[in-house]
Order: C-alpha cells, then structure tokens, then sequence
C-alpha cells in the first residue's frame, strides 16, 4: 500500500478521498488554485500545494504542474476523483511514464470508453445490448438524416465526446433533423473540440440505471449492484438512489452481469460505472436495457453504493491501484437495505436555477451517524466561486428500506440550512415529499413532469414565517436586552406597538405587533396570532403560535432572513425605512438602496448643494413610493442614475461629501 498520495482535485471529492486515505494511515497531499487557498481540502490535507490561477485550465487540469508536485513530495500515487483529470488518458499516461501510480484505469481504457461512438462498437461486439442506432464515420449531414429516419422518430443526436448532459438534441421529426445536426455539432466542436455525432433511438420513458463495476490488475471484476439516477434535470441527475426500486433479483443479475462482461472486455482495472438506459414502458421486470456509457473514475453518487454495500470504494481503489486483488469476490458483496443521496446546489430554482456564488454566511446539518451521511467540501464562513461547480454537499441517507430512506431523508433536508446565497433545498424537499415519487413512479421524465408541484410559483411566506422573523426580531426587546430601535415607526409608544414590515419576493408584508405581558400578538393581513418564543438558541427556534408549537431554523443576517420550516426555505428582508439610507456610523452621506426598485423622480444633480432632509429622489420599490433624503449637509457627488433607472438591493444611490462646520 501507498505512504503518501496526491489529490489532484478539489471541493467534496477530495475531502472524500483524504477521509479513507487519512484512515489507512496514508499520508496526503493536496493542491490549490489561488481561490481555494482556504479550502476545506486544504486544510484536511497533510500538506497542500498551491498550483495556479483559479481557473481550471490554470490549476486543475494542469497535468504537468500536478505531476511535478506529486514528483517533489514523494507522492507514489495520485487520486483524480471525478471531472478534471480523471478520465485524461494522457494524463494517465504521464504518470505512468513518472513512476506514480495513477489511480483508476488504464490510459487504453479510458480511450476505449472516451467517445460515445467507439465505447459502443466496442459493447456491442462484446455482447452487451447497446441502443439500436447509427455510430457510423459517415457524417454526411444527409447520410445522418437517412439513418435518423431509418431509426424512426424520435432519435436523440448525441456528440461522441459529449458528456455533462451537454452536445444532445432530441429530434421529434425528420423536418427538423438538420438544423438540430447543425446546432448540436457547433456546441460539440465549441465544448469538446470534437463535432462528430451518433444517432439513437430516443426511448420516450427510461429510467437510468447505472452498475457500479470494480476490476482488477489480475483479470478478476465484479459489480456492487446499481443505482437508480432517473431523477434528473437537463440530463444531470439531482437525486439518486441505490438498489433501483422495482428492481428483481434476475434482472439486478442480468444487468450485473452485463456490466463485468463490459468491463472485462476492455480489461478494466479501478472503479468505474457503467450506466444503461432502461425502456420501462411496460414496467420494470424483463425491461430492455441498453448500454449507454462507461464512466472510467469514481462517480459523485457512489456514497449510496457504498452504504448498501457496507464497503469503503476509495479504499477499493487504493489497494486494487496498489496491486492488490479486490477485496471481495461476487457472492461476498452485500446488499442491505436502501440509500438515497440528494445534490445541495448553490443555485436559485425561482430563477431558472442560476448558479449562485458568494460567501456560505451559514451552513448546517444534522449530526452524521448510522443514517445520515454528509460529503462536502465547504462550511460556514466558506466561498461559492463562479470558476467551479457550485455543488455545496451531497446529503446521503440510508435505513433498512425505501420508506425508511425516504423518512431519512425528509429529516436531513429539514435539519439542514445554508444561508448567504440560494440554494436548491427546497426544491429537493419537494422531490422527496412528491406521492409520485415516494411510490417510485420514476423515468426521466419526472421532473418536467410534475415541475408544477416541484417548482410552484413565487410563493408568499405564510403567517409561521412571518411570526418567527418576527420573533427574532422582537426578542431582545422583551428578554430587555438591547433596546435597539428600528429608526422608523418603530417606538415603543404608549400602547406598546409597532410595526415591521418584511420584503418578501417584491412585495412588503406588513405584521402590526401589540405588546402583552406574556406574549406578543401580530396582526398579519387579516390574521390575529398570539406568539411566544420557547426557545431560541440563534439558530433553531420555537415558538408558540396559537398554542401551536412551530420549529424552524432562522438565520439572520444583518436584517436578511433565511428561515427553513417544514421543508420550506424563505427568505425575507426586514426594511427599516429611515435606515435603510443610513451607513453604519449613522449620518454619512452615503445612502444604498433600500430594496430593489426603480427611479421615478430624481430633484438634485451631481455638485448640487444639499442640507439635511431634503428631499433627493424617489423611488418606487413594492408598490409604494419612497422619497429619499438627504441625511446630512453637503454636496452631491459622482451621482449619475437617471428616471427609470433600476436600481438593486445595497447599491450606493447617492454620495454626499459632508460639510464641515
Ligand atoms: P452524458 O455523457 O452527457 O451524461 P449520456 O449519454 O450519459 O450523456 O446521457 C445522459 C442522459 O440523457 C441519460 O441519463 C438519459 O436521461 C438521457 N438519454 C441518453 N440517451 C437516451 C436515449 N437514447 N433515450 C432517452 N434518453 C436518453
């Protein structure tokens, strides 16, 4: 076995493989590009070396730099977890040509399953079903037509290096055929340097089911059953779950045993997955699978894998690159129970699922344990960049059954919160929740399919939520902490109320708040509540609600709220109107947006002469209209927005260099 290896990547795979590593008593090294400096990775790693720029092509996917590294540490061995270099024949080879041990296939396997086209040839002759079209070297655009209508409609066009989801056109009609051609080999060429395409049969309800195959150097392979990853968006999977539901013994042996047979006919040594489409419309049992891909590395949802199994994979794949024969033979690998893994993106599905990027101002989980795993390369305090995949975790459950998981899982979505930037947690709920999909009505289809249910519209924070921002907003003054004041509308008058008003979305959502001996009682809309706070340890609170006990997670952030109830996450903005112009040290000149709107009247002009109160400009955010002033004596400087102008959240409106006195 190895004494020191180099990771050469980043995020939640490399922490994943320095954990095993780490546990074997294998010393680590890992690398950085100048935005990971502080990474996770780094800091679980022995010994981290920095390796360039941020962007990929200038530190990850240098295989020079990553060798010399791993040269001049003494690494004998380098892990390339997934994307990057791991499926680089070249690289593959470098390191051999170096005397470090790659760990993962061969330089020949990887080419042999690298392009779509000869990855299938290559199964077909082996005797592995593959999807009845066209993998030929004509590609004529009239030749490709031909054989699309030959197939019969509709046909996929897939890039033989294409991957990611990326380089597909689905064609529903001969008519449309050459124009898709044409736009899916520009995005091919343009993303892989490679143009060339295949031709499928579109299978109109698959599921995707993938097996998980492992060979070694002595010729033995064998495979560690399947998973099921029909729960995808835009061909990227976004939950998976392993055995497949529906799956019989027979049919988990016959795809099993189509997988080794693919495996060993290209002698394959290392972890890798081969992925098959499955036309389940006629149900599960004695379905037609297809062969669809190989991938040659270890895949982001291989912990599912490993917790039916009870087997470590990284650790598979240390000893079997270190020459050892597999761990274990067919008949010695379990399968118990059922796990699911679910992938936290930082991404705004209101938005059409924008990446997000920023700083991870709160991110937490419930304890790990028997149930609950997490893999993640980030926490509290960590950045999102805009150069790498925005994955913020993968939550992983496991328990004796479907229903079991199911339940897990639910509780992991609800014990988990990251505030700072959006994320898909919520709609991940949804897809757990869903009836359809607790019953495993599963294909590929499902997300567009019940995207209503998943991805309702914009909704409004109900009164709970608004009651615990409230709270939290409220507490200190009961509990006599500070007396802080909201500068505007909020006094504590005589009749001991007030009023707070939340942006929600666009709208504002105003709670009239009456102080009481015991409680609080809110007006919200036309809703009276009577509240109180149990408990409140900064993050978790519970409150009463009308003798009601409602639990949530509420992050507050200077005065934004991201609250996560009953798998639910709301985020709302408290709005302190006088405020809101206001810098920290009160009266400077400097005043920001206090909400996103537009600019309907504007009274002064840069160099202006301008004296406290007076009225600068107005804007109309949520409906209403808000006359900016001035906060102190000065002059206007640099302002340069005009009628009409959209302004957003905390952008500077208007600079006023002060006078002295
Ligand atoms: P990539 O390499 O880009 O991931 P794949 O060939 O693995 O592409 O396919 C990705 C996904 O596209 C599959 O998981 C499946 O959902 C869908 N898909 C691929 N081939 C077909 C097909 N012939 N019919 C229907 N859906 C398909």
């Amino acid at each position: 076995m190895f004494t020191k290896i180099l990771i050469a990547n980043r995020g939640e795979i490399a922490c994943r493989v320095i954990k095993t590593a780490q546990e074997n008593g294998i010393k680590t090294v890992a690398v950085y590009s100048d935005s990971d400096s502080k990474a996770r990775h780094v800091r679980l790693a022995d010994e981290a070396h920095h390796i360039g720029g941020s962007e990929a092509s200038e530190s990850y996917l240098c295989a020079d730099v990553i060798l010399d590294v791993a040269i001049r540490t003494g690494a004998e061995a380098i892990h390339p977890g997934y994307g990057f270099l791991s499926e680089n024949a070249e690289f593959s080879e470098a390191c051999q040509k170096a005397g470090i041990t790659f760990i993962g296939p061969s330089a020949d396997s990887i080419r042999s399953m690298g392009l779509k086209d000869k990855a299938k040839e290559i199964m077909s002759e082996a005797g592995v079903p593959v999807v009845p079209g066209y993998q030929g070297a004509d590609q004529a655009p009239k030749v490709l037509q031909v054989q699309a209508d030959a197939i019969g409609y509709p046909v996929l066009i897939k890039a033989v290096a294409g991957g990611g989801g990326k380089g597909m056109r689905l064609v529903e009609k001969s008519d449309d055929f050459i124009s898709l051609l044409e736009s899916c080999q520009r995005e091919a060429k343009a993303s892989f340097g490679n143009a060339h395409v295949l031709i499928e049969k579109y299978l109109t309800k698959p599921r995707h089911i993938e097996v998980q195959v492992f060979g070694d150097n002595f010729g033995n392979a064998v495979y560690l059953y399947e998973r099921d990853c029909s729960l995808q968006r835009r061909h990227q999977k976004v939950v998976e779950e392993a055995p497949a539901p529906g799956m019989s013994e027979d049919m988990r042996k016959a795809m099993g045993d189509a997988a080794v047979k693919a495996a060993k006919a290209i002698g394959y040594s290392g972890a890798g997955t081969i992925e098959f489409i499955v036309d389940v419309k006629m149900g599960l049992e004695g379905a037609p699978f297809y062969f669809m891909e190989m991938n040659t590395r270890l895949q982001v949802e291989h912990p599912v894998t490993e917790l039916i199994t009870g087997q470590d994979l990284v650790d598979w794949q240390l000893r079997v690159a270190a020459g050892e024969p597999l761990p274990l033979v067919q008949d010695e690998i379990p399968l118990s129970g059922h796990a699911f893994e679910v992938r936290l993106y930082a991404e705004d599905p209101e938005n059409n699922f924008m990446p997000q990027t920023g700083k991870i101002t709160h991110f937490s989980c419930p304890e790990q344990g028997q149930y609950f795993r997490l893999d993640t390369g980030v926490q509290t305090g960590d950045e999102v960049s805009i150069y790498y995949d925005p994955m913020i975790a993968k939550l992983i459950v496991w328990s004796r059954d479907r229903d079991g998981a199911l339940r897990q899982m639910s509780k992991a979505i609800e014990g988990t919160a990251v505030a700072g930037l959006k994320c898909n947690l919520e709609f991940l709920a949804r897809i757990i929740l869903h009836p359809a999909f607790r019953k495993a009505d599963l294909d590929t289809g499902f997300i567009e399919r019940y995207a209503k249910d998943l991805l309702p519209e914009t909704r409004r924070a109900d009164p709970n939520i608004l009651a615990l921002a409230s709270m939290v907003e409220l507490e200190p003054h009961r509990s006599g902490g500070d007396p802080w004041e909201f500068s505007d509308g909020w006094r504590m008058n005589l009749n001991l109320r007030t009023k707070i008003t939340f942006v929600d979305h666009d709208e504002a959502r105003d709670i009239l708040v009456t102080y009481r001996e015991n409680d609080f009682l809110l007006l919200i809309e036309e809703t009276e509540l009577e509240v109180k706070i149990l408990r409140h340890d900064g993050v978790n609170l519970d409150i009463m609600v009308d003798g009601h006990k409602v639990s949530a997670k509420v992050i507050k952030d200077g005065q934004d709220f991201t609250i996560f109830h009953n798998a639910m996450v709301s985020h709302l903005h408290h709005y302190l109107a006088g405020a809101e112009g206001e810098d920290e040290d009160g009266g400077s000149g400097v005043i920001t947006t206090p909400m996103p709107g537009k600019v309907t009247q504007i009274m002064v002009k840069d160099g202006d002469q301008v004296e406290q109160g007076q009225p600068l400009m107005v804007l109309e955010a949520m409906k209403m209209e808000h006359t900016i002033k001035a906060q102190v004596n000065g002059r206007v400087e640099g302002f340069n927005l005009s009628v009409a102008d959209q302004v957003t959240d905390g952008e500077i409106l208007i600079r006023i260099i002060e006078e002295e006195e």
